[in-house]
C-alpha cells in the first residue's frame, strides 16, 4: 500500500508519522517544494526573525524519516494530481502511483496590490525569514502592515528590540476578525504603552523606499513587512476536479470529494457547527489533529474499519511582547461578551456566550482558564452563563464539579 503525501508542514509531517506509527509496512512518501527539512512556522514570528535564523525549530528530528522509513523529497513541488490513474507527477517525467492521496499544501500569503507593494518583505516560511532578520537588524523604523496575529507578533518583537514600530490596520481594531472587541482593545492598549504606534482605519496605498503613503498620513520607515492574510494552495486540487470552496472541501472523515484523496490542515474546509456550517482553520492544532485523524482514517479504510469523524475544539495561541493570548472555541457573529470577575493583574478571560451557551474563549496570560476552557467547551453538556455565574468566573472548580 502505498500513501503520497503532498506538502511537509506540520499537517502532512504528522500525518507520515502517524501513519508510520499505526502501520510499519506502508509505504510513504512526502513531498515538499520548500528544501529545508520540515520546521514548524509559529517561531518564526515569535524569534527566527530577531534572532540566530540558523537555529530553527524541527517538527521531528532530522533522523525521524530515514529511521522511520518515510520517503522525504524535499526540493520536489507537486506538478500535478492525475485522479483517474491515482498517480503525482513531481517533475516533467517523474511519476509515484498512490493508493491514497493526502493533500496538506497549506496557504500562501496575499500579495499587497498597491503600486511598490513587491518592496514590502511576507513571512511564510524560513527563507522569508533568513531575510527579514537581516533586514530589521539594520532596520530604525518598521512598519507593519496588518494588525492580526502575525503583524502584531512582529510589531511587537520588533519593538522588544527598540526599534521604532507603525503598525497599521485597515480595520477599526487590531485582531477584529479573531477574538472579542474587548479583548483586542486591552491588547492594544498593552502595545500602546509599549510604545507601537497603531494606526487603524488605515490603508497603505503605495509603499517606497522612504516608507508608506496610507488613507490618512505619510509613514517613514526603512523596512516594510506585510502580514495581510493567506489563501489556500489550491491550484493542484483544483486541476483534479475536486470540489473547492474557500479550500479543499472534505467531509467529516476529511475525504474530498474523491474518496482516495483527502485533504487536512490550512487547505482543508470541513464541515463544522459553525456560521456557515464549515471551517476552515489556519492553526496548528487542526493541522495536527486533522493528521492524526486522516491517519487513522486512511488505516480504517485498508482494514475495512468505520471511519472516525473529526470534532475538535479548535484552538489557537499567539505570543506578543509579554502578553500570551489563547483562544478556543470559534466565536460567531452574534455572540455576546462576558468579562470574567476575579481577573489579577496582567490577565484577562472574555467567554463567547450564543443564547447563554459557551462557545468560545479568549484568555490572556491566563493558561489555567484557557485549559478549563477547552474542557468546558467539549463537554458534552452546553456549559451556560448561569452555570460559570454560580462558581463566580472560578472556571477551575466549575470543571471539577462536572467531572
Ligand atoms: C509566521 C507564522 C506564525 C504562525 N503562528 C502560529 C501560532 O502561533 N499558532 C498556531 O496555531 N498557528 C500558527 N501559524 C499557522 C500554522 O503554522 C499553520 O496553521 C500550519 O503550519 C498549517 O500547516 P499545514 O501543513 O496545513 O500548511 P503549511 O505549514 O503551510 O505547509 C504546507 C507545505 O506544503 C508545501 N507545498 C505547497 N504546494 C506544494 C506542492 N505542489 N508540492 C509540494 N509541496 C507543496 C508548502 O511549501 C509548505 O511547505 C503560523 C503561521 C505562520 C506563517
Amino acid at each position: 500500500m502505498s500513501v503520497v503525501i503532498i506538502g511537509a508542514g506540520h499537517a502532512g509531517t504528522t500525518a507520515a508519522a502517524a501513519l508510520r506509527k499505526f502501520d510499519k509496512d506502508i509505504k510513504i512518501s512526502l513531498f515538499s517544494e520548500e528544501g529545508s527539512i520540515p520546521y514548524q512556522r509559529p517561531p518564526l514570528s515569535k524569534k527566527t526573525i530577531f534572532s540566530d535564523t540558523q537555529n530553527y525549530d524541527l517538527i521531528l528530528g532530522k533522523d525521524f524519516y530515514n529511521k522511520n522509513a518515510i520517503q522525504l523529497n524535499l526540493n520536489s513541488a507537486v506538478k500535478e494530481i492525475n485522479p483517474v490513474q491515482s498517480y503525482v507527477r513531481f517533475n516533467s517525467k517523474e511519476i509515484i502511483e498512490y493508493d491514497q492521496l493526502i493533500i496538506a499544501t497549506g496557504t500562501k500569503g496575499y500579495e499587497l496590490n498597491i503600486p511598490g507593494g513587491e518592496l514590502a518583505q511576507t513571512l511564510y516560511s524560513i527563507n522569508d525569514a533568513q531575510k527579514i532578520a537581516k533586514s530589521i537588524s539594520k532596520a530604525k523604523k518598521i512598519a507593519v502592515i496588518g494588525g492580526g496575529f502575525i503583524g502584531c507578533e512582529i510589531a511587537s518583537g520588533a519593538r522588544k528590540q527598540n526599534k521604532e514600530v507603525t503598525l497599521l490596520e485597515a480595520g477599526a481594531s487590531i485582531l477584529g476578525r479573531s477574538v472579542a472587541p474587548i479583548f483586542a482593545k486591552s491588547v492594544s492598549k498593552y502595545h500602546h504603552s509599549q510604545g507601537i504606534n497603531i494606526l487603524t482605519n488605515c490603508k497603505a496605498l503605495s509603499i517606497n523606499h522612504n516608507g508608506i503613503e496610507t488613507t490618512s498620513s505619510i509613514i517613514s520607515a526603512d523596512l516594510v513587512i506585510a502580514g495581510i492574510g493567506v489563501t489556500p494552495n489550491i491550484k493542484l486540487a483544483v486541476e483534479a476536479n475536486l470540489d473547492i470552496d474557500n479550500g479543499v472541501l472534505v467531509n467529516e472523515y476529511l475525504q474530498t470529494s474523491n474518496e482516495n484523496i483527502f485533504a487536512i490542515g490550512d487547505i482543508a474546509n470541513f464541515p463544522f457547527n459553525s456560521d456557515s456550517g464549515r471551517l476552515r482553520l489556519e492553526s496548528i492544532q487542526n493541522a495536527s489533529d486533522q493528521a492524526k485523524t486522516v491517519a487513522k482514517n486512511i488505516i480504517a479504510l485498508r482494514n475495512n474499519q468505520q471511519f472516525q469523524s473529526y470534532t475538535p475544539i479548535p484552538w489557537f495561541w499567539s505570543d506578543q511582547g509579554d502578553l500570551k493570548l489563547q483562544m478556543a472555541g470559534v466565536g460567531n457573529l452574534n455572540a455576546k461578551h462576558h468579562v470574567l470577575e476575579n481577573q489579577t493583574d496582567g490577565t484577562l478571560t472574555v467567554l463567547h456566550l450564543v443564547e447563554g451557551q459557551l462557545v468560545a474563549i479568549d484568555t490572556l496570560n491566563h493558561g489555567l482558564n484557557h485549559i478549563c476552557g477547552r474542557k468546558l467547551l467539549s463537554h458534552k453538556k452546553p456549559i451556560l452563563i448561569d452555570d460559570i455565574k454560580r462558581f463566580k468566573g472560578d472556571l477551575k472548580s466549575l470543571v471539577k464539579e462536572l467531572n
